[in-house]
């Protein structure tokens, strides 16, 4: 077999590519993926009770660049969604990211009153404040709020997600959830928020849809590199993978999921609830939230962090942290060597927490410099 580009991973920077390869330099593709299906980790699909679900885990699309929700758009149309969180703090269900409603679900409203004024005098209503900035206010009242969110909120659920306290991850990690000096429940501000109308496997379907793109599932890469004849290669695994692990392991953060049908049409009032404090699980979603989906019963899905060990568990997360990044970017001078015939893109390959828009903006880019 023959073909200009092989490709490894059908996830969105693997997808995105391939589409753009095809369709804009008229080029040959082969998308190899490891798994039995497209979509990668945005991969969904119904249950065995006819449920539609996200298999790793819950995948809330939302964007403010105009440039990536028009080019998705031409493979899906859209269902508006705002996703809403809960987070049980005390036996209370209070929104996160923690907002004014939250203080006033906690406080009594004479004390939540002069913080709801201390804050929107320091910072400004309507501004966004990461737990670690909050917590270097000189001012008592600010203090004692910041001890007892970081607390309640950020401290034990951290220690679940990452084995790692908050302030020994990267800052930009607790700050993709920041307190914020408003009255909007919603999790993210974004521009554009919504859900595939079809669901995240239909859009890839379509995406991959083309005369010049072939597709083969159940491949390692490495089992057909040495058949298939082909120009250049993009790769979206995991980078230290790709060099046999020759600095050593990567540090990745894994989860495993369990998924319940309850014969209810609703199992919690909002998308997902989480629970920084009490059990092993950091979240429960129930995915109608998210899809919409009309059902008399409904599936949720349980997240439970877990070490990532290479080969036995996926990676899902990249672990922003200093050590780490020095790590990668021996790897990454490796994969510099190779620029003329390998490309190096995605969540796992660059290294990085990419949501999914700024995995689909990177691919585009990456697409955009290529000839
Ligand atoms: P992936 O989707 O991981 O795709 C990589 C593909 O490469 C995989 O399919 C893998 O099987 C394949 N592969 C790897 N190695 C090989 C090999 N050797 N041979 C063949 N194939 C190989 N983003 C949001 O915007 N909103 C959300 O709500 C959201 N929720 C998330 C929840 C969870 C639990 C996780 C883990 C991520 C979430 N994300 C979310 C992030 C989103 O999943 C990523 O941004 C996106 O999937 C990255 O796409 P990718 O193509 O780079 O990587
Ligand atoms: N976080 C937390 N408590 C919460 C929500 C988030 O401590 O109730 C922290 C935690 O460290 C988490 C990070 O903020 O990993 C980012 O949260 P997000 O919901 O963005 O994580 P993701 O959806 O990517 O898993």
């Amino acid at each position: 077999m023959k073909v200009d580009w092989l490709i490894v991973g059908a996830g969105f920077t693997g997808a995105v590519l391939a589409e753009r390869i095809a369709s804009q330099l008229e080029k040959k593709v082969l998308v190899v993926d490891q798994r039995d299906h497209i979509g990668g980790n945005a991969y969904d699909h119904y249950d065995e009770n006819g449920v539609l679900i996200h298999r790793y885990g819950p995948h809330i699309f939302h964007t403010n660049s105009r440039k990536v929700w028009d080019y998705l758009s031409q493979f899906t149309e859209w269902r508006p969604y705002y996703h809403r969180v809960l987070a049980v703090v005390e036996g209370r269900r209070v929104p996160v990211p923690f907002n004014l409603n939250s203080l006033y679900a906690l406080f009594p409203p004479r004390q939540a009153e002069r913080l709801e004024e201390k804050l929107v005098c320091t910072y400004g209503f309507g501004t966004k404040v990461p737990i670690l900035k909050l917590q270097q206010t000189e001012d008592k009242d600010l203090r004692f709020l910041a001890g007892y969110i970081y607390h309640h909120v950020f401290y034990s659920y951290t220690l679940k997600q990452w084995g790692l306290k908050p302030e020994e991850l990267d800052p930009s990690v607790t700050g993709r959830v920041p307190v914020y000096i408003s009255r909007d429940d919603r999790y993210f501000q974004d521009t554009y928020q919504a859900m595939p109308k079809q669901g995240y496997t239909a859009m890839f379907q379509r995406m991959l849809r083309h005369k010049n793109i072939k597709v083969l599932l159940n491949t390692d890469y490495r089992e057909v590199v040495e058949e298939v004849k082909f120009d250049r290669m993009i790769y979206t695994g995991p980078i230290d993978a790709f060099f046999d692990h020759m600095y050593g392991p990567l540090p990745y953060r894994s989860l495993r999921f369990v998924f319940e049908y309850q014969e209810v049409a609703q199992a919690q009032e909002v998308g997902t609830v989480n629970y920084p404090n009490e059990h092993a699980f950091t979240r429960i979603t129930e995915f109608k939230h998210l899809t919409g989906q009309k059902h008399p019963g409904s599936t949720v899905a349980v997240e439970y962090p877990q070490a990532h060990e290479p080969g036995q568990t996926i990676p899902y997360y990249p672990i922003p942290r200093e050590e780490n990044s020095s790590l990668y970017n021996l790897y990454r001078k490796e994969a510099e060597r190779l620029k003329q015939t390998v490309f190096f893109a995605g969540r796992l390959a660059d290294y990085r927490y990419y949501n999914m828009d700024q995995a689909v903006a990177r691919a585009l880019k990456l697409a955009g410099d290529l000839v």
